[in-house]
């Protein structure tokens, strides 16, 4: 089985889609226009593409029979490509990998404490680690206990109170691993906070529903076939609203979840309890330990009778936890679909490493996440995590935003048009022109730091402010991060005697100058957006779905479709998952002639673009 989009264009309708069979002549294994595929088709060395990747062991494994590069390049322009879905195995190279290892350290999913003996290529690995048992903490304590050789993904610790619970349960210090629940139906089988807030659950949920089309028109087209009966997915993901109903729609496609959270403060509690009131084994809670943590990942996995089949990571926890402890599990598990920077650099290196044993969908960087998360997502939040920290008016301030990306270019835009004066800074050239040719300043952020209001770091990287910036920034000067690590702004040089701390407000501080003077440091330069805001929901939809559909032809691949590396999600289905989306708007696409179809060399139904296209 796998999604078949039969024809997403020209209508405001939502498009028509069959979650059938692939009959096996089409479902041989296919990759899309993989780097290799791009790089034959570039012009030859000497005048080379420079993007073209070098032939080095960054490679991925070479594709079977009949599908070189240039068969794989045909294949995904050739009018056979709009049936069966193509999977590109592109290595990465941005610069969020790159990043990544700063304040990942490195790590790579394996532990030094556990050992991976070699198979052949086609051949499940047989991976053993030397530590099988885990003990759990039986009263963990607010802070937890290192338990284990590796800690939690940054993006576990990072604060994300834009899903902070609405109701007050602080007057409840029991820990919901200390507490007898049951749903209504029953059953104990889940971990939550308070299992009577479900009601309020339910209509944040219901809430979400209104803003995720393309997940309850799956939902509709689910409704004769199951396109996930029998998966059984184990998942660790921020547990919100938007997360709830992508959860029962993969219940609806057929699917059994049982689900943890990949960040110890993120879980809605009141969503988290309407999930088990409904029979999702949910284990998670807002303000868990780092013990509960491992612990709700382990509930998930280390079941009596139950075994997942798939799994759905963000952060790579999980999926961490299964290759460490549970090994044997993958002999069952068909594939990974990862949704982070930092759990899909893990899976490169271990696909580099040889070491991956399943297929694994990198949705992170398919182009409906990547445009629409980092671009537009920043584009609305920022000014509403600026706003609820510090009630400020952006009409003629002056601002200067450090990189100009997507999320840079998301922050500009926005400030620019609330009437800021906005300043860029880039190390890029071709980003710089664009910030150039937007209308935008271009500076070097010694130039102007004596004069703006606000300082916004979206680069990725590390030490773009340092202590001698905020050392000449001007009194009530706002510094804040929309980058994925807190290593943008280096807050630990303002950790020194001579400056005073003021918590003025959640997520607030005014750090103070001996001469009284005082930055405004927000989210104690963690992301902004993510810690002081909510996002979107309809951005969230967006990733869901790919969610959704990479789960859905994982799971239903032949076999040989996908061998044990890491693939894109395949270009028809982001753009299916751009057309599930435009009915909200009442968008009417236009649809190719037949003569403008042979005039372009496309199939009529898409994909409408190489996978080299930038959009
Ligand atoms: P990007 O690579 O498109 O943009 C980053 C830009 O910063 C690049 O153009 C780069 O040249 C520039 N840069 C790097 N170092 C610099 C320096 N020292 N000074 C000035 N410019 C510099 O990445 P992106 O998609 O814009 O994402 C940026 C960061 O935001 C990443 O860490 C990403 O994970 C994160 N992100 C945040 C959100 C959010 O909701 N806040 C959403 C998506 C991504």
């Amino acid at each position: 089985m796998s999604v078949q989009v039969v024809s997403a264009a020209a209508s405001s309708k939502v498009p028509e889609v069959d979650l059938k069979d692939l009959s096996p002549s089409e479902a041989e294994p296919q990759r899309g226009l993989s780097t290799a595929a791009v790089s034959s088709m570039a012009p030859p060395a000497g005048g080379g593409d420079p993007e073209a990747p070098a032939p080095t062991a960054e490679r991925p494994p070479a594709p079977g029979p009949g599908s070189g590069p240039t068969a794989a390049a045909a294949a995904a322009f050739s009018p056979a490509a709009g049936k069966v879905p193509q999977a590109s195995a592109m290595k990465r190279s941005d610069p969020h990998h790159q990043h990544q290892r700063h304040h990942d350290g490195g790590e790579a999913l394996l532990s030094p404490d556990g050992t991976v003996t070699e198979a052949p290529r086609t051949v499940k690995k047989q991976i053993q680690f030397a530590d099988q048992k885990q003990e759990f903490n039986k009263r963990p304590s607010k802070i937890g206990r290192r338990s284990l050789s590796r800690s939690i993904s940054q993006s576990s610790t990072d604060s994300y109170s834009s899903a902070a619970s609405y109701t007050d349960s602080s007057d409840d210090e029991t820990s919901p691993r200390d507490k007898q629940q049951k749903n209504s139906k029953g059953s104990s089988d889940f971990c939550v906070k308070n299992i009577k807030q479900a009601e309020f659950g339910r209509r944040e949920i219901e809430i979400a529903e209104q803003e995720m089309p393309a997940l309850m028109a799956l939902r509709k087209r689910a409704q004769g076939e199951k396109p996930l009966a029998g998966a059984k997915i184990v998942g660790c993901t921020h547990i919100t609203a938007q997360t709830a109903v992508l959860m029962e729609t993969l219940g609806a496609l057929g699917a059994q979840c049982r689900w943890a959270a990949c960040n110890i403060y993120s879980t809605l509690n009141e969503v988290a309890a309407a999930l088990a009131e409904s029979g999702f084994p949910v284990f998670a809670w807002k303000g868990e330990s780092e013990d509960d943590f491992w612990w709700c990942i382990d509930r998930c996995v280390n079941v009596e009778g139950w075994q997942p089949n798939m799994i759905l990571d963000d952060g790579g926890d999980l999926t961490h936890w299964i290759y460490k402890k549970y090994p044997n599990m993958f002999k069952k598990i068909k594939g990974i679909v990862e949704e982070s920077v930092t759990g899909v650099h893990r899976l490169y290196q271990l696909s580099k490493a040889g070491k991956l044993c399943v297929p694994a969908m990198n949705v992170n960087d398919s182009v409906t996440k990547q445009k629409f998360d980092n671009l537009y997502c920043c584009r609305e939040s920022i000014l509403d995590g600026l706003k609820r920290t510090t009630d400020m008016m952006f009409g003629g301030k002056q601002v200067v935003v450090c990189g100009y990306g997507e999320v840079g270019k998301g922050c500009c835009a926005a400030l620019k048009a609330m009437g800021s004066i906005v300043y860029v800074t880039e190390i890029d050239p071709i980003c710089a022109l664009q910030a150039c040719m937007d209308g935008f300043r271009l500076v070097k952020l010694n130039e102007v730091i004596r004069q703006v209001d606000i300082v916004i770091t979206c680069t990725g990287n590390k030490n773009v402010v340092t202590r001698e910036h905020l050392d000449r920034m001007k009194n009530s000067c706002i510094v804040c991060n929309m980058g994925h690590s807190n290593t943008e702004i280096d807050v630990a040089s303002l950790r020194t005697p001579e400056l005073t701390w003021e918590r003025v407000r959640s997520q607030v501080d005014h750090v103070i100058w001996p001469d009284g003077k005082r930055i405004v440091l927000l989210a104690e330069g963690r992301l902004l957006n993510l810690s002081c805001s909510t996002v979107p929901t309809f951005v969230l939809s967006i990733t869901a779905t790919t969610q959704a559909l990479a789960l859905i032809e994982l799971y239903n691949a032949p076999e040989g479709r996908y061998k044990q590396d890491v693939y894109l999600l395949p270009k028809k289905m982001d753009e299916y998952v751009a057309s599930l989306h435009l009915p909200t708007f009442d968008a009417h696409l236009t649809e190719l002639t037949d003569e403008q179809a042979k005039y372009l060399g496309l199939n009529k139904n898409g994909p409408f673009k190489p996978n080299y296209y930038r959009y």
